[in-house]
């Protein structure tokens, strides 16, 4: 779920936000730190472990075509791309600045909260005005929807922990217009994430159950063309290793998570 928490307390619509838009923070501080403070020190140690051993995946545009000439990585991801015939909704009001690919370090995988298809949480994005949006939604049923191009930043991530964009590397937030945003305390004083991160929602409500197998196969695929894309393997997160206190995501994904973090896909 995005960061609208600010705007949420701000207005009156705070429960429609979360019903319709999930990434249920929980709003207190006090909440946050004793719910995560334990899972997040987990997280930052094996982010630590995993930063101190990148992993380029240029090898995965080694294959060679039938004419035996290499492959590019753009070729790869041209053909990805195609097979997950992404439907694209792009909106003006969800760019917050350029993001050059020698930017690209983190894929930030997302629940909505809530149970509208991925159009319709554009949509709401887009009408709450707080300028938020993540790159990708995929729907339960394996559609892909974009409405934020690669080279362009999104704020999806939000602001984290504090001491997180040293951690995570992410400490140049110049290229971030971070227009529609406002601090949420000290203990998230951190926003570098936004400039250096492709942000995926999944359409999901925490505790509501399994995700669907097309809905994981997609989300393979999509991380396999993210990966071409920018010819890496973008270390992958979920938005509560960043903030912890977010509830995405949920604690049905733990398992998938571990294993898109080990080899890339959820079995
Ligand atoms: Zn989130």
């Amino acid at each position: 779920m995005l960061n609208v928490k600010s705007i949420a307390a701000i207005a009156a619509t705070a429960a429609l936000s979360l019903a319709l838009f999930g990434c249920a923070q929980t709003s207190s501080v006090s909440s946050a730190s004793s719910q995560d403070a334990g899972s997040d020190t987990t997280a930052s140690s094996e982010m630590l472990s995993v930063n101190d051993t990148p992993q380029p995946s240029a090898a995965k545009s080694k294959s060679t075509s039938d004419a035996g000439v290499p492959k590019s990585a753009a070729d790869d991801a041209s053909l990805l791309r195609a097979e997950l015939a992404i439907e694209e909704d792009y909106r003006d009001s969800f760019v917050h600045g350029d993001k050059g690919s020698k930017f690209q370090k983190y894929i930030v995988l997302h629940d909505t909260e809530g149970d509208g298809d991925a159009s319709g949480v554009i949509n709401y994005w887009d009408g709450s005005g707080a300028g938020v949006a993540s790159h990708f939604v995929v729907n339960k049923d394996g559609t892909v929807w974009q409405c934020v191009p690669l080279d362009k930043i999104a704020h999806h991530a939000g602001f984290g922990d504090t001491g997180h964009n040293e951690l995570y590397g992410v400490e140049d937030e110049s290229r971030d217009d971070k227009v529609g945003t406002v601090p949420i305390g000290d203990w998230a004083a951190d926003y570098g994430m936004n400039s250096y991160s492709i942000g995926i929602e999944m359409v999901h409500v925490g505790g509501s159950g399994d995700y669907p197998t097309e809905q994981l196969e997609a989300l393979d695929k999509l991380i396999a063309y993210i990966d071409a894309y920018y010819g890496l393997e973008s270390e992958i997160i979920d938005h509560k290793a960043w903030r912890s206190g977010n509830s995405d995501t949920s604690e049905e994904f733990a398992g998938y998570l571990a294993n898109y973090q080990d080899h890339r896909s959820y079995k």
